[in-house]
């Protein structure tokens, strides 16, 4: 069977992590007898350049018509000057918003050898393990009334509005208890219940569906014992789940855990399982073109893919092994290398994880 993967390096860095990806689903398509077919599209600066807009309309026809979308990054000085709508970022808005993805997932994985890397004490953070998941289209970001306005007496007031709907709730609570089910069982609902009316809502509904996934051990949390909780012991977490305010809050503080940009991957996913895949770095400008990028977030990145969207679990971890496997060899790129290590190039690191992968170590 083949599936259609569009990928979109967008800028900077983008196109040399995004080359390493499809050099890695090649492998992986040998390896497990699958067939991938690549189309490409434009995003973010690079669209602007040759279409004048940041999400040209053909970029949004061909991610429907694929099956995932690999994103490298968008973004750089030159397209900063611009108006807010013809900025690269509002190409990354847009797609999020045209493909309905509401669900993002941003694992905090951390390989025991990079340990060292992490502002906090290595056996705190050493085998780390855990995802957040983020509702991403609800909540207080998009919430209405919003804006400034002036009164009558001259003072300005500020006003945004946190809402859920039920519905909404269950989408994203319902992929909570779906991920925690194929990893380790347990999810942890992060609200603020005490406090806001929109959680309570938010804890009856996660209440509710556990009863459907009785399989799946569900707690509840706080949002400010959450934080405190992920820096003092981030491995009692298996899965999060939370709304969009709080979710971008934590997943920075989580995915800082491991220390290291270039390792952290993410997916955005629809009611279909249909993800945007992309590492959580940006486009990295004062390296690009240089083959100093870690393309590693953008190869994990790729092990969510194959796992969330097109179910193929064992080339998922055979991936993840793969990468595991050339840190145990020593070989770094330059972001997570400490003095005196040998330093790959962004190809050189490519083509180790595909040999490792090969090779099955
Ligand atoms: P950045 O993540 O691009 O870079 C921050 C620092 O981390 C830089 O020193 C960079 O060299 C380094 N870095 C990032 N990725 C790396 C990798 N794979 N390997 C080695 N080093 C890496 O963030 P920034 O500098 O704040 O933003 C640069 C541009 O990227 C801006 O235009 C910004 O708007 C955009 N951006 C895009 C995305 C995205 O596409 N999802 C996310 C964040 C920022």
């Amino acid at each position: 069977m083949s599936h259609t993967i569009l990928l979109l390096p967008g800028d900077g860095i983008g196109p040399e992590i995004v080359a390493e990806a499809e050099k890695l689903l090649l492998a992986v398509g040998e390896k497990f007898g699958l067939d991938f077919t690549f189309t490409r599209g434009l995003i973010g600066g690079c669209a602007i350049d040759v279409t004048g807009v940041p999400l040209p309309d053909e970029t949004v026809a061909l991610a429907r018509a694929a099956d995932a979308v690999l994103l490298g990054a968008v973004g750089g000085e030159k397209w900063d000057r611009g108006p807010a709508h013809l900025r690269p970022e509002r190409g990354l808005l847009g797609i999020r918003k045209a493909l309905g993805l509401y669900a993002n997932l941003r694992p905090a994985l951390l390989f025991p050898e990079l340990a060292g890397a992490s502002t906090l004490k290595p056996e705190v953070v050493a085998g780390l393990d855990i995802v957040i998941i983020r509702e991403l289209t609800g909540g207080i970001y998009f919430g209405e009334p919003r804006g400034v306005e002036t009164l009558a007496d001259g003072t300005r007031i500020g006003r945004n509005t946190m809402v859920y709907s039920e519905a909404e709730i269950e989408r994203i609570g319902r992929t909570g208890f779906d991920i925690a089910r194929r990893r380790g069982r347990r999810l942890c609902s992060v609200d603020k219940a005490n406090v806001l009316e929109t959680s309570q809502l938010w804890r009856d509904v996660m209440t509710r569906l556990a009863a459907d996934y009785p399989d799946v051990e569900l707690s509840h949390m706080y949002v400010d014992n959450a934080a405190m909780q992920l820096v003092r012991a981030p491995k009692q977490f298996d899965v999060v789940v939370t709304e969009n305010l709080f979710g971008d809050i934590l997943s920075d503080c989580a995915a800082m855990l491991t220390g290291s940009i270039g390792m952290l991957p993410s997916a955005s996913l629809n009611e279909t399982g249909f993800g945007l895949y992309e590492p959580v770095h940006g486009s990295a400008p004062d390296i690009a073109g240089q083959q100093k990028a870690n393309p590693l977030a953008t190869l994990l990145s790729v092990a969510m893919l194959l796992r969330y969207t097109l179910g193929q679990a064992s080339a998922a971890d055979a991936v993840e092994q793969a990468v595991a496997s050339v840190l145990r060899q020593g070989l770094r790129t330059a972001d997570i290398a400490l003095p005196g290590e040998r330093v790959l190039g962004t190809a050189q690191m490519g083509d180790a994880v595909v040999a490792a992968l090969r090779g099955g170590v």
